[in-house]
């Protein structure tokens, strides 16, 4: 079968690989028939990220047609078309236990498709547990919808949900890339009242308003921290939300965010090594009371059906976000060089495949 594999740092390379072969009783083999493209693959292969295994399979974002099963599977047929969710927790990890799912066993144990197993860039992959690794698609949503959940909204809401946003809070979200504008989503789906998006570029600040944004903050009209205490009366918001930028959108995050209860909720990558930078002053030398979170997305089977679930009945239309449409496994370069070239419309691809 074809599959697009990371040869090596720069080196993404069509070749020819075995076909997966169904081992797990509980397992499932699965023929992609649309695809995203991460902004993680392009850190991965191009540089950024950490270098990882090469000669690898890429890929982690795709809704799949299941082509084999396992004789233990009970609630997915041959046939079906489902949403894969990006993050597949080891549900029989005994950390669990302890709902610490993403990190069971292992440091990033959630994060697998693509990673430490071949991705879904390729005609099959396999996943060994399809129970609680694979999502009903409900009828009425779209496939750039739940193309859309299985990373891009999950991760969104995954930084509101631990930015702990009551009623009537005023939520700043940096960064309004796709992420960002999921959290923007998540966030006024959380109760926010005041949501402060941080961002620049003109389709995203359109959506970003769409999805609940009150107000845009742009660099470009000075110091970012300085524009929001200034909005907000020096107190600074509840909580930040982090879904984009360098390492100074973290300091900047402890900065402005609200002393004594403010959450800085961080789902951002920060690529490279060293340090991010705690602000001693705006840190109140350390006893501002201020809460960090650092999290990677929620996933597995019920966490992207709940996703469609806000999709299916209306509370949240992740589809727009799909910018750019391909055709056919061979297109699956074009996505991945236009998310290299980011040009200033481009939010998200989709690459259907028959
Ligand atoms: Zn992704």
């Amino acid at each position: 079968m074809k599959a697009l594999v990371f040869e090596a740092p720069g080196r993404l390379k069509w070749k020819n690989v075995p076909e997966p072969v169904l081992q797990e009783p509980y397992g499932a083999i699965l023929h992609p028939v649309a695809i995203s493209v991460c902004s993680s693959d392009i850190h991965t292969v191009y540089g950024g990220g950490v270098p990882k295994q090469t000669n690898h399979i890429m890929g982690h974002e795709c809704l799949a047609r299941i082509v084999r099963l396992g004789q233990q599977v009970r609630d997915f047929q041959v046939g079906e078309v489902v949403a894969v969710p990006a993050i597949t927790p080891d549900w029989r990890a005994a950390d669990v236990q302890l709902l610490n799912e993403r990190h069971a066993g292992e440091h990033f144990s959630g994060h697998r498709l693509g990673r430490t197993w071949p991705g879904v860039f390729a005609d099959y992959f396999a996943l060994p547990d399809a129970d609680t690794m694979l999502a009903h698609i409900p009828e009425n949503v779209t496939m750039e919808q739940a193309l859309m959940s299985v990373d891009v909204m999950t991760t969104g809401f995954t930084g509101a949900e631990y930015a702990q946003i009551k009623s009537g809070d005023t939520v700043c979200v940096m960064g309004i890339g796709p992420v960002g504008l999921m959290a923007v989503a998540g966030a006024a789906h959380m109760g926010a009242a005041r949501i402060i998006a941080v961002g620049t570029r003109p389709v995203c600040v359109k959506l970003a308003k769409q999805y609940g944004a009150n107000d845009i903050v742009s660099y470009k009209n000075g110091d970012t921290v300085q524009q929001i205490l200034r909005m907000t009366d020096g107190v600074g918001p509840d909580s930040v939300i982090i879904a984009g930028g360098g390492d100074e959108a973290f300091t900047q995050a402890v900065d402005m965010v609200r002393y004594g209860i403010g959450t800085v909720s961080n789902v951002n990558y920060y690529g490279g090594t060293g340090f991010l930078a705690f602000p001693k002053f705006s840190g109140g030398r350390g006893m501002a009371g201020k809460t960090v979170h650092t999290e990677l997305a929620k996933g597995g089977r019920v966490r992207i059906e709940r996703m469609m679930s806000l999709i299916r009945y209306g509370r949240v239309d992740p589809g727009p976000l799909v910018t750019h449409q391909f055709n056919g496994l061979d297109e699956l370069t074009s996505a991945v060089d236009l998310m290299r070239q980011k040009p200033p419309e481009l939010i998200k691809t989709m690459v259907r495949i028959d």
